[in-house]
């Protein structure tokens, strides 16, 4: 005669009590809230894939510092040309992805951005960009000192001339970020190891899916072997009458970089120093002080306005100044490394991120930004400073 089966015994088990509670399990878990962990889980979301996001204090990275140039243009350098095509690639999708998020509610505007020189060796350093542009197919307009002020008259009288680039555009990436908190889970917690198909977290969760994406910005090569340092950027918020400064102007200013972005609501966002400094956001006397001389000598009427935020923030930013998005050799979805062009380069990684998830074929050739470049080299490589000076962000 068979054995009576047991009845379930349904008194709690005080070993499962005392297991952490394991969420239930998401198709995919991306580490990191900043602008690209929560662009990538709302595209993968829109594709009907449920994604959560991680985060112990989301939005609060260098996408909180950012300016919101979305300028492809203007970010143009040298022998960066596979990241001039990212650049331009994602350029075009910013449309469509603030009209998804709603325009308005993001401050997304599409009037153009100067580059004014400030005397006639910043004059010099901007015709040799003028070059690069030409070579390149890109649409500028060469513009006179007159011209200049014509399109914004705050600019100095003295200055030497300057480039128009219809192309490049402007958001406000706060708005960005708290738009895509609307929409996307987030759990409060810090990963501490991640696997293709697992995250432990800090307090000893462990969270199962399909597919782990690490998008923690500067904080990326604490969890992944890859050559991610944090660059620092001090960067600064004025508070003036609504149209004071009417377009996005960059600057050189005896051979140092400058810039100042409005916001429809009066903001003018002044950025940005770029420093090597590790892990370190403190304000200092001097890089505001940097900012303000630099950005005074080229718009002297902002004088008179407030200065109501000083903030500094961490770019991300890999050793050949590329972002690295693929799958690892570890079997990790990387959405990283986004430098000085991250807010510019959200969407086009989001549906890249989407497209890999899936499976499927990427917006585009992602090769020359593949976690595995890295592979053979020593970690930690020093970036080349003259690429530094002189670049704003
Ligand atoms: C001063 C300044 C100005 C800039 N201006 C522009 C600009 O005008 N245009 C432009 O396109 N870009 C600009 N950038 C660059 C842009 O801000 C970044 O490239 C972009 O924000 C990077 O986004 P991210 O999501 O990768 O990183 P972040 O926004 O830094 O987000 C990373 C997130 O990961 C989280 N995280 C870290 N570790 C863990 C962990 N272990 N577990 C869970 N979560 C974790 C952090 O809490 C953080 O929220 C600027 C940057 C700075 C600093």
């Amino acid at each position: 005669m068979a054995d009576k089966p047991a009845s379930p015994d349904t008194s709690p088990n005080p070993e499962v009590l005392s297991m952490p509670i394991v969420p239930p399990s998401p198709d995919v878990v991306i580490v990191g809230g900043g602008v690209i962990g929560l662009s990538a889980a709302w595209q993968l979301l829109q594709d009907g894939i449920d994604a959560v996001v991680l985060d112990p204090a989301p939005g609060t990275g260098a996408s909180h510092a950012a300016a919101g140039m979305l300028a492809p243009i203007h970010e143009a350098y040298w022998g960066e040309s596979h990241i001039l095509e990212l650049n331009l690639a994602a350029s075009r999708a910013w449309p469509a992805f603030a009209d998804s998020l709603g325009v308005d509610t993001v401050d997304y505007r599409h009037n153009g951005m100067l580059m004014a020189a400030y005397d006639a060796d910043d004059k010099a350093l901007l015709d040799n960009l003028g070059d690069l542009h030409e070579q390149e197919g890109l649409p500028v307009e060469r513009l006179r000192s007159r011209e200049c002020r014509a399109r914004e008259p705050l600019l100095a009288p003295g200055i030497r001339g300057g480039v128009y680039s219809p192309l490049d555009h402007q958001v406000n990436p706060r708005r960005v970020v708290a738009e895509l908190l609307n929409r996307v889970p987030v759990v409060p917690v810090s990963a501490a190891e991640v696997a293709p198909h697992q995250v432990i977290t800090d307090d000893g969760q462990v969270m199962a899916c399909r597919q782990v994406v690490v998008a923690a910005g500067a904080w990326t090569g604490r969890l992944l072997g890859v050559p991610i340092r944090p660059i620092k950027g001090q960067i600064l918020r004025l508070s003036g009458p609504e149209g004071l400064l009417r377009l996005p102007v960059r600057g050189v200013v005896r051979g140092s970089s400058v810039y100042a972005v409005p916001r429809s609501d009066g903001e003018i966002v002044v950025g940005a120093t770029q420093e090597e400094q590790g892990f370190d956001t403190r304000v200092t006397a001097g890089g505001v002080y940097e900012l303000l001389r630099d950005v005074l000598a080229l718009l002297p009427g902002l004088s008179e306005i407030d200065l109501v935020e000083t903030r500094a923030g961490l770019r991300p930013g890999a050793p050949d100044n590329a972002p690295i998005i693929g799958i690892g050799a570890d079997g990790i979805v990387y959405a990283t490394g986004h430098y000085r062009n991250g807010i510019l380069t959200s969407p086009i990684t989001a549906t890249a991120v989407s497209a890999l998830v899936q499976g499927h074929q990427t917006p585009l050739d992602l090769s020359p930004f593949s976690p595995s470049r890295f592979d053979a080299r020593p970690t930690g490589r020093t970036p080349d400073p003259e690429h530094l000076s002189g670049v704003p962000a």
